[in-house]
């Protein structure tokens, strides 16, 4: 297959999209980034790569950090970790409050901001402080990634504290539930310092490949996770890496993915490849609108759904 044609194809038929969607200005910082950007990539398993676009622009990565935080989380407290957080698709907005209160204090899973809050209290935990969990956050990604230079955006990170109310609000509620070991400020602010990595969609595609291969880094052969580990990573990828649009992503793309409201979608083919696509507007539940349609694009004309 032609892999390079195929995204030039895209980002032709991507183009009216432009203008439609919207970026997430409710972190300041990030409502400043020109919404009019698109790359995309692929890398295989021996690290051939093929980019469109904007594939070496560095953007917030945010919620696409939920993946490592909670792969490490797992390599560490192994099915213990479903004590606290769940993994069932929460059918509501990343950051809404409303089933924590019902369902005392254990969020849905480990996607929505509230489990991923719960994953980062667990490394703090694990780590014994919130500056050691980060650095060590941070060296995970970066083996993964096989970047060295991955680090943080300190003027978003920042630009979140400063309107951190709705996930101190989800942080307090699910103390006040016991669900929560460490201080609410410092567990937020490391939750913000890893969602404020910048990285690239080259570097992103390449940190996905364990994944595809059964926890097994295909380029370094590091094995990070257990094979079963890694099908369950995915599979909460697939139910619930969109939010209450995990279903419509099943539904017109058809893999494991993983959005972030910085723009970024990273997604999974078993045993094939890892792929990333950044353009900053977003759709309404917070997921990058041309990274949809790019993914849809590809599965379609590739046939490399899992289904
Ligand atoms: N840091 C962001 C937040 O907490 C992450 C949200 C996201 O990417 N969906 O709101």
């Amino acid at each position: 297959m032609d892999y390079q044609q195929i995204l030039e194809e895209i980002e032709i038929e991507i183009q009216p999209l432009f203008g439609q969607g919207k970026v997430a200005d409710y972190i300041p910082a990030l409502g400043d980034v020109d919404a009019d950007q698109f790359g995309m990539s692929i890398t295989l398993f021996d690290g051939t790569q093929f980019n469109v676009g904007d594939a070496d622009k560095l953007f917030s990565i945010q919620s696409i950090s939920k993946v490592f935080t909670f792969t490490l989380a797992l390599k560490y407290l192994g099915s213990e970790l479903y004590k606290r957080v769940g993994r069932e698709p929460s059918g509501n907005p990343f950051n809404s409050l409303i089933q924590l209160e019902y369902e005392n204090g254990i969020p849905r899973n480990p996607f929505i901001n509230a489990g991923a809050i719960v994953i980062t209290d667990t490394l703090i935990t694990h780590y014994k402080n919130d500056t050691k969990a980060f650095d060590e956050i941070l060296l995970f990604i970066k083996s993964i990634a096989g970047d060295k230079s991955i680090n943080i955006d300190s003027v978003v990170a920042s630009s979140e504290m400063e309107h951190a109310y709705r996930n101190l609000a989800l942080t307090n509620l699910m103390k006040s539930f016991g669900n929560i070991k460490n201080d609410a400020i410092s567990l937020v602010q490391t939750y913000f310092n890893h969602c404020a990595l910048q990285m690239n969609t080259q570097t992103l595609s390449r940190a996905m490949l364990y994944l595809a291969n059964h926890g097994i880094d295909p380029i370094s052969n590091k094995a990070y996770i257990t094979k079963s580990q890694a099908k369950r990573i995915n599979a909460v990828m697939l139910t619930c890496g969109h939010y209450d649009a995990s279903g419509d992503f099943a539904f017109k793309v058809g893999v494991s993915g993983k959005s972030g409201v910085g723009g970024g979608i990273v997604a999974v083919i078993p045993q094939k490849m890892g792929i990333c696509v950044w353009s900053p507007a977003l759709n309404e539940q917070g997921n990058s609108l041309i990274g949809t349609k790019a993914l849809e694009l590809f599965t379609t004309k590739t046939g490399l759904s899992i289904f």
